[in-house]
């Protein structure tokens, strides 16, 4: 037996969101991203002695909103609690958060990964706020400290330790994230940060239910590298152990560039935070009807809404899954379903062609110019034959992409016209014949895939306006 296969890994994911509200969680500072640093920063940012934070409406929603999606019991009375230490960014020198009183209990995340669907188990969700940012790549020989995002809400959400490779780390992530733009409660950008996850790791012999010594690699800003230190310390951790060495427990940070994690401290046994309720803030209390409000304003979710595609439209589970990678694409299949029953000529549009110019652009079907209704046109016109679909993909579609115009008037005026009429393709079929007499015996004697070859020639007379249904029939007829 291989050494590693004795070993099973554990995984818990500590994931900070950062909730799309104008104002920050306990004042109206901005929170938008990239302004001049240090402009965003009230008193009650700085938390001078005397000011008054007060609670954001719109984070408490945003929150109760994800508890929500993810199945989780809402705590119905709250507070926040100060969070005691020192940090150059950390002008209070204290973070306002729920962490130990979270405002949303368990709850999960389902997953499909390549062994099947399992429920990722949530432990919490709970609300705090950011600290500001320190910057070192500016001055060599200084720290350039902005304090804009101190105060922005957060909400952390974190698992059990039950992920065990790094495979449905990746699936959680692209599901969390799916999930948190789907509700409009965070832009999921996890390069400008707005999603960010501390990864703790830890192996145990299989069979072991006690849980090993765990590393915690903190802030990876992209799902490729949180896969990586996952990968990277289980292996790292197996040949410790395996050498007859011991784990000890500590705080990383991934190296993009070498794709291995270095320490930054080793892990006291216990944190002192010192953590008591904010006495500047009242505690707040949240009632059913509250989130009963909350439930009902929220959109059917992808996992709920992928069964319902498939169900309504008769889709396959994996067309319906792509339908529903994000919202947008989803309303866009549904919209156009509502004007053309060829739901399969829809779906193969937007995942195929549509998809792929959208790509090319670098851009997202909530920019689309292509109208629902003008994708039904064109689907229409293949389905009535004035068209094939390659001349529709590759001649029309990137026209109808920037111009209002009827995909059949732009068929006509481009002479894109398929010929269906049989006087005409009975000439190009029977050249097409005459020409190849070698092939032509060849197809007699067996070997069909020939046609191909025929209809192909046939369509290149026609200069690609063939019908080609028609073109295969009128061959088969004469070849017989
Ligand atoms: P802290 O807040 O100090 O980081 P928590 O107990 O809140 O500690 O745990 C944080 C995360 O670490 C959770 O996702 C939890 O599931 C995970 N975790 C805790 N112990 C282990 C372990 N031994 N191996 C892997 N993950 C662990
Ligand atoms: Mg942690």
């Amino acid at each position: 037996m291989n050494a590693a296969d004795k070993y099973e890994a554990v995984i818990g994911l500590e994931v900070h969101a950062q909730l799309q509200t104008q104002s920050k969680l306990f004042c109206g500072d901005s929170i938008a991203f990239g302004a001049e640093p240090n402009t965003h920063i009230s008193a009650i940012t700085l938390g001078h002695p005397g000011t008054l934070p007060k609670t954001n409406k719109l984070a408490v929603v945003y929150a109760i909103k994800m508890g929500l999606a993810c199945h989780c019991e809402i705590e119905l009375h709250n507070y926040f609690a100060r969070k005691n230490y020192f940090y150059p960014d950390l002008p209070k020198g204290y973070q306002i958060s729920q962490h130990t009183t979270p405002i949303c209990k368990n709850g999960f995340v389902t997953i499909t990964t390549s062994s099947g669907t399992k429920d990722i188990l949530l432990n919490r969700i709970h609300l705090e706020e950011d600290a500001g940012k320190s910057i070192h790549d500016i001055y060599e020989d200084a720290t350039c400290v902005d304090l804009n995002r101190a105060g922005t809400p957060l909400i952390e959400i974190v698992t059990e330790p039950c992920l065990q490779s790094c495979e449905e780390a990746y699936q959680y992530l692209t599901e969390l994230r799916k999930l948190v733009r789907w509700i409009e409660i965070c832009d999921g950008n996890m390069e400008e940060g707005s999603l960010r996850c501390d990864a703790n790791i830890s192996i145990r012999l299989k069979g072991e239910k006690k849980l090993g010594t765990r590393v915690e690699v903190k802030n990876l800003n992209s799902i490729r590298n949180v896969k990586k230190a996952i990968d990277f310390e289980i292996e790292r951790m197996i040949q410790v152990v395996e050498s007859g060495g011991t784990i000890i427990q500590q705080t990383k940070s991934f190296d993009a560039a070498t794709d291995t994690t270095f320490a930054i401290r080793d892990k006291e046994e216990a944190n002192d935070y010192r953590y008591f309720a904010d006495p500047d803030l009242a505690p707040f209390h949240l009632t059913e009807s509250f989130i009963q409000q909350i439930q009902a304003s929220l959109p059917a979710l992808p996992q709920q809404l992928a069964k319902e595609l498939q169900e309504k439209y008769l889709l396959s589970e994996y067309d319906a899954k792509q339908l529903c990678d994000d919202k947008s694409t989803a309303n866009y299949f549904l919209a156009t379903a509502s004007l053309n029953k060829n739901y399969k000529a829809i779906v193969n549009w937007i995942t195929g062609p549509v998809r792929q110019y959208l790509n090319d652009e670098g851009t997202q079907f909530e920019n689309i110019f292509l109208q629902p209704a003008t994708l039904s046109a064109l689907i229409q016109i293949i389905d009535d034959g004035k068209v094939n679909f390659s001349v529709a993909a590759t001649k029309l579609l990137p026209v109808l992409m920037k111009e209002t115009i009827e995909p059949l008037v732009l068929a006509e005026t481009l002479n894109l016209i398929q010929v269906s009429n049989t006087n005409d393709l009975t000439v190009w079929v029977d050249e097409v014949i005459n020409n190849m007499p070698d092939k032509v015996s060849e197809y007699k004697k067996g070997k069909k895939g020939l046609i191909g070859l025929f209809v192909g020639e046939v369509k290149k007379r026609s200069k690609g306006k063939a019908d080609p249904k028609l073109v295969t029939a009128l061959l088969e007829e004469k070849l017989k």
